[in-house]
């Protein structure tokens, strides 16, 4: 797929992970919708701004099911078709199964799996009505292989990676396809707070001897995006931690 003129969306694009998959396609030509329940930063809509003017910015939390649906009737109202989604929206709530309440299970489904269905569903819907377009979930290798402390993250990942298979099945009849990414341990706001221990320990579990940086994830992200042979996969991108 060429990235000239095609027409994305990137939920959580205000930072991190989502902000990188937004300067990739922005540098690559695309029209770039991003949402956040807040706008980015002044430093990095600068960043944006150096790329490309082809960027919006839209405030909408995923978890909202109608307030998707209007981000989506608004992006193909503006711009006459959506071609890329990127469910990249997430958080963590971490806590160990004994002490986890059913409401601290909940939050990450909630906004991780739910909030990605919020956001596909619609954006299938006008996928089907074009016959192309390729769909993107950001998951990640807890979702593959657990991690002590993340039961309802690796749930709600483990649910994405299902969703991501289901929609390339269905997808496929009509030209559209969904991969998901699984990255590592990355360097965004998620993992700065874990304690320096906690990051040493990370650290001599990844072969590569570092965390990855959101581009590294950005990278992988477009190579899903522009193959147009690959659906229904999940790449990791995690320097060798879960070799
Ligand atoms: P950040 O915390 O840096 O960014 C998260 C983004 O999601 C922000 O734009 C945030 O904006 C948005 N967001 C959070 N909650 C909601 C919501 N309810 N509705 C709409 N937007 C929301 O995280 P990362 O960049 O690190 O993570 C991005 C994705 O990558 C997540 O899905 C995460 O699970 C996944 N991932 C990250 C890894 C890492 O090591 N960093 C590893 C594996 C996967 P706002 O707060 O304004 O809503």
């Amino acid at each position: 797929m060429e990235l000239t003129q095609q027409v994305a969306l990137v939920t959580g694009g205000s930072r991190g992970i989502g902000a990188a998959i937004v300067s990739e396609l922005l540098a690559a030509d695309a029209t770039v919708y991003l949402t956040a329940r807040h706008v980015p930063s002044q430093e990095q809509t600068a960043i944006f701004n150096a790329i490309s003017p082809n960027w919006h910015a839209l405030t909408a939390d995923v978890t909202d099911a109608d307030a998707m649906q209007q981000v989506i009737k608004q992006i193909v109202a503006d711009a006459g078709q959506l071609t890329v989604v990127v469910n990249n929206a997430g958080i963590t709530q971490d806590q160990l199964l004994l002490r986890m309440t059913p409401a601290d299970f909940a939050r990450p489904i909630e906004v991780n799996l739910q909030g990605a269905f919020n956001v596909l569903q619609p954006a299938l819907k006008q996928m089907y009505r074009q016959k192309a377009g390729v769909i993107i979930n950001m998951a990640s290798v807890v979702g593959l292989h657990g991690n002590l402390g993340q039961a309802n993250y690796a749930a709600s990942k483990a649910g994405l990676i299902g969703l991501t298979k289901t929609a390339a099945q269905e997808g496929a009849l009509r030209g559209i396809r969904c991969n998901a990414v699984a990255p590592g341990m990355i360097a965004t706001e998620m993992t700065a707070n874990l304690s320096a221990k906690v990051q040493d320990q990370l650290l001599a579990k990844i072969p590569l001897g570092r965390f990855g940086q959101p581009a590294e994830v950005a990278a992988a992200t477009m190579a899903l995006i522009t193959n147009d042979y690959l659906t229904g996969q999940v790449l990791t991108v995690d320097g060798g931690l879960t070799i």
